[in-house]
């Protein structure tokens, strides 16, 4: 049995390493995903040791770096839920609303002993010879160096850089006289009654954040350079209502609703394959009666691209489109000419006065936390790794990774990448290995290595800004990944751990 130093603390702050101890799993990142996967190693695989580091100083990830007005999951809590733990709430939660759902996982998990918060993983150095990771920490709080070392790295980092969003520069930006924030840095104070407020982007960002500050702000402008595909689902599911007024356990209801969503999803998506147009006319025409009359819906909430190639955003009860009505919100489609000193001016010439302007422009994505691998003192450079069923890494030994949907909920992979992850962690001590490491096979020998997204299919502007720092993978299984959940719920649990894809030793 290893063990883990009970302090990571080294004496006055001094700047060498400390040895902070030893675990079996060390997982990157409190989020769902770290918050997720621990549950799961405790529940299926009880005695191993775990620490989970979080460069932040509270749990929760996502839910905890936006908290800006208004922050809420687009995605349904019965499947952005875990399979594990019944959600008792509305369909749409508040951001706040999740973080408390993580917290009671995370007690009844009894999980917080084990996580350390304001612990920046920077480095993470493979050995061969001494069959561990030696994890290399700065902490946050002290600025104290610190040491890990673990059999097994799970990064559970997620896809973006939390302490650098994307914020793109514009022409006069510096002699705007308001203020411009970033929705990833939301201020605490910030005060925005009676301000006229200029929120540029079209996501779900931009349309949550808009109904949440349109009654308290003079006005607000959603100024996009092109439209969104949205879709207005009531918060409230009605099967949930029913299901609830009979007084069934919660886990039934819980279950029921997650089939419910899956399917919901799965001919979504099935549709966006099959009937592509049939679903974009779907979509627009669910807005129409939602917008005033006379509303420009071609100019505004009519995408250039194909539904599912991005996420689509939800609008719960159309509140962004009831702030529309009102005419507390407007919208813009432009571009942006310049900043001027008392707000945006767009190149149709017209002037959007702004006291405040919020760029809900997106994020970074950044590579397994930039954290600097190695592999026995060589660098590894992602670019050259294939994805194994966008879990693990080729040439990169006992380390896999968590990565959610993107159009589903997050969580639903959550639970069954653990699953399998938990499941190759006890093949290894039945077999007595002490390594695992992804290997293409001969016959992968000359496998087209194809860019992480195939933009056909999947190509949000965060993803294609960042395609060239990302990983590759191939045209054939297991060297692929950001397939759709009803075929992953079907090959991950049956994926064959002996099919000479991973080498063990
Ligand atoms: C506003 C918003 C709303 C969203 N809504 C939905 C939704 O409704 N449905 C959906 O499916 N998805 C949604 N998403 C996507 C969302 O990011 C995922 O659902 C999910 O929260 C990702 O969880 P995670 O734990 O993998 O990563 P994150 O939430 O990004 O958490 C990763 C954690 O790892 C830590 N970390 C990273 N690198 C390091 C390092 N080097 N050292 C130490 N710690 C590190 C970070 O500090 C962070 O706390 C939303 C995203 C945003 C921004």
């Amino acid at each position: 049995m290893t063990s883990i130093a009970a302090t990571t603390a080294t004496p006055n702050g001094t700047r060498e390493v400390s040895d902070a101890g030893h675990v079996d799993v060390l997982i990157v990142g409190a989020g769902v995903s770290g918050i997720g996967a621990a549950h799961h190693l405790r529940e299926q695989f009880p005695g191993q040791t775990f620490v989970i580091l979080d460069a932040q100083d509270n749990r929760g990830g996502t839910w905890w770096t936006h908290r800006y007005p208004g922050v809420r999951s687009d995605s349904d809590l019965f499947t952005y839920g875990y399979r594990f733990k019944p959600w008792r709430g509305p369909s749409i939660a508040a951001g706040q609303e999740i973080l408390a759902y993580l917290d009671e996982v995370i007690d009844e998990s009894n999980l917080g002993q084990h996580i350390r918060y304001r612990h920046r993983v920077t480095a993470a150095s493979w050995s061969t010879q001494d069959r561990q990771w030696t994890v290399g920490v700065t902490r946050d709080d002290t600025g104290q160096q610190v040491r890990f070392t673990a059999r097994f790295l799970w990064m559970c980092q997620g896809y973006y850089n939390h302490a650098k969003p994307y914020q793109p520069r514009w022409d006069g930006m510096n002699r705007f006289c308001g203020v411009v924030v970033h929705p990833q840095q939301w201020p605490e104070d910030l005060d925005l009654a009676g301000k006229r407020v200029v929120v540029i982007g079209s996501g779900a960002t931009a349309a949550t954040l808009i109904p949440a500050i349109a009654g308290t702000a003079k006005h607000v402008t959603m100024l996009q350079r092109s439209p969104t595909y949205f879709f207005a689902p009531p918060t409230t599911h009605e099967l949930a209502v029913t299901l609830r007024a009979l007084d069934i356990p919660e886990e039934w209801t819980h279950e029921i609703l997650r089939r419910q969503y899956i399917a919901q999803t799965d001919l979504l998506a099935q549709t966006a394959r099959d009937a592509p147009d049939d679903l974009h006319a779907l979509l627009i025409e669910s807005m129409r009666p939602l917008l005033p009359a006379g509303f420009d819906i071609e100019k505004h909430f009519t995408p250039r691209y194909r539904p599912w190639q991005q996420r689509i955003a939800i609008v719960p009860d159309g509140d962004l489109f009831a702030a529309l009505r009102e005419g507390t919100a407007s919208i813009v489609t432009d571009t942006i000419d310049t900043f001027t000193e008392h707000g945006v001016r767009v190149s149709s010439g017209e002037e959007l006065p702004a006291d405040v302007v919020v760029t809900a422009t997106g994020f970074n994505m950044s590579v397994l936390g930039d954290v600097a691998f190695t592999v026995d003192g060589e660098p590894v450079d992602f670019t050259e790794r294939v994805t194994w069923r966008g879990i693990m890494l080729s040439g990169v030994p006992n380390m896999a990774y968590m990565f959610g949907y993107f159009r589903h909920s997050w969580t639903l992979r959550v639970d069954l990448v653990s699953d399998l992850v938990v499941r190759l962690l006890a093949h290894m001590q039945d077999k007595g290995a002490t390594m695992v490491v992804p290997a293409l096979r001969a016959a992968d020998s000359g496998m087209p290595l194809l860019p992480w997204a195939d933009p056909e299919n999947f190509n949000p502007g965060y993803v294609m800004r960042s395609q060239h720092i990302l990983f590759k993978r191939g045209d054939r299984e297991p060297w692929t990944h950001l397939l759709e959940h009803d075929e992953e719920r079907v090959a991950l649990p049956a994926a064959d751990l002996d099919d000479g894809t991973l080498v063990y030793r």
